[in-house]
């Protein structure tokens, strides 16, 4: 899939994602606000999608093809519930408590390309699904650290797969991040598990997605006969967190947001985000 040379991106390049990604984030703020028990998948692929177009963006996933004689994807949004690790279809499931939904959403806008992802949880769930929740978005920063120029891609994934498997779970083999930007996957392929100093040294202006795809039992995986669906070869649930960064000296610049996903979760919550934190008032 991530086939060709590597693009390094420059100034204008990078303004270009970024609005490509801005409209990722409110396509999954628009999801997110569906996301409660009762909901049927298929609604939060029709919110986002209509987000993106509204945004003048095409849904980068729709009709995407990944050769052979698997038929092209049939959403906007990847949409992976429990044990379906990533690519499920939107469809009229309706979302249970205590399921834990993966969300992914890519887009494609003046010709740049956006590709991030969020795991939600659907009303309260378990301590267990909790932690791998926790624990898959804590190694996407922990590979995110690893991702300043001059460092390689095997530092990336040996962050990811150390956090994971030193926490007990198992990491997804069979799938990988990539380079993003001109194309919705571009090289280099970018495992979540590697070995330190090994792989291809990271440039300045390298675009990437960073993704961990973490599962609750064996790292094993398998694909339903619709050729797109993986699913867990043990059953156990499975999460995916996802951002865009721009490999720069010093450190890599994370070019995806989830603010607006975490607003509307707040939301959700009955939090106010608006109250200010100290008395506005001050004296003399
Ligand atoms: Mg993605
Ligand atoms: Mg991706």
């Amino acid at each position: 899939m991530a086939s060709g040379r590597i693009l390094l991106k420059n100034d204008a390049d990078v303004a270009g994602i970024r609005e490509a990604a801005a409209v990722v984030e409110r396509a999954l703020a628009a999801a997110a606000e569906l996301v409660h028990p009762g909901t049927p998948t298929l609604r939060l692929d029709q919110a986002a999608e209509a987000v993106i177009r509204d945004a003048g963006g095409r849904p980068a996933f729709k009709g995407y093809r990944m050769g052979g004689d698997t038929p092209p994807f049939p959403g906007s949004l990847c949409i992976s519930v429990n044990d379906v690790v990533v690519h499920g279809f939107p469809s009229a499931y309706e979302l249970r408590e205590g399921d834990v939904v993966a969300v992914d959403c890519g887009v494609e806008l003046g010709g740049y390309f956006g590709d991030f992802a969020y795991t939600f949880p659907v009303g309260e769930i378990s301590a267990e699904a909790q932690d791998l929740l926790d624990t898959t978005r804590a190694a996407l920063y922990e590979g995110i650290e690893q991702a300043g120029a001059g460092r390689r891609v095997g530092d990336i994934g040996y962050a990811i797969q150390s956090y994971c498997e030193g926490r007990g779970y198992g990491v997804v083999r069979d799938l990988v991040g990539h380079g993003v930007g001109k194309r919705l996957h571009e090289p280099p392929n970018v495992p979540n598990l590697g070995r330190r100093g090994v792989g291809k040294k990271l440039r300045e202006g390298l675009t990437l997605c960073i993704e961990p795809m973490i599962n609750g039992g064996t790292g094993d995986v398998t694909v339903d006969d619709d050729g797109w669906t993986v699913r867990t070869a043990d059953g156990a649930p499975s999460a995916h967190y996802e951002h865009m960064v721009l490999v720069r000296r010093g450190g890599a610049e994370i070019l995806s947001s989830y603010d607006l996903i975490e607003s509307a979760l707040a939301t959700a919550r009955g939090e106010s985000l608006a109250a200010p934190a100290v008395p506005v008032a001050s004296e003399s």
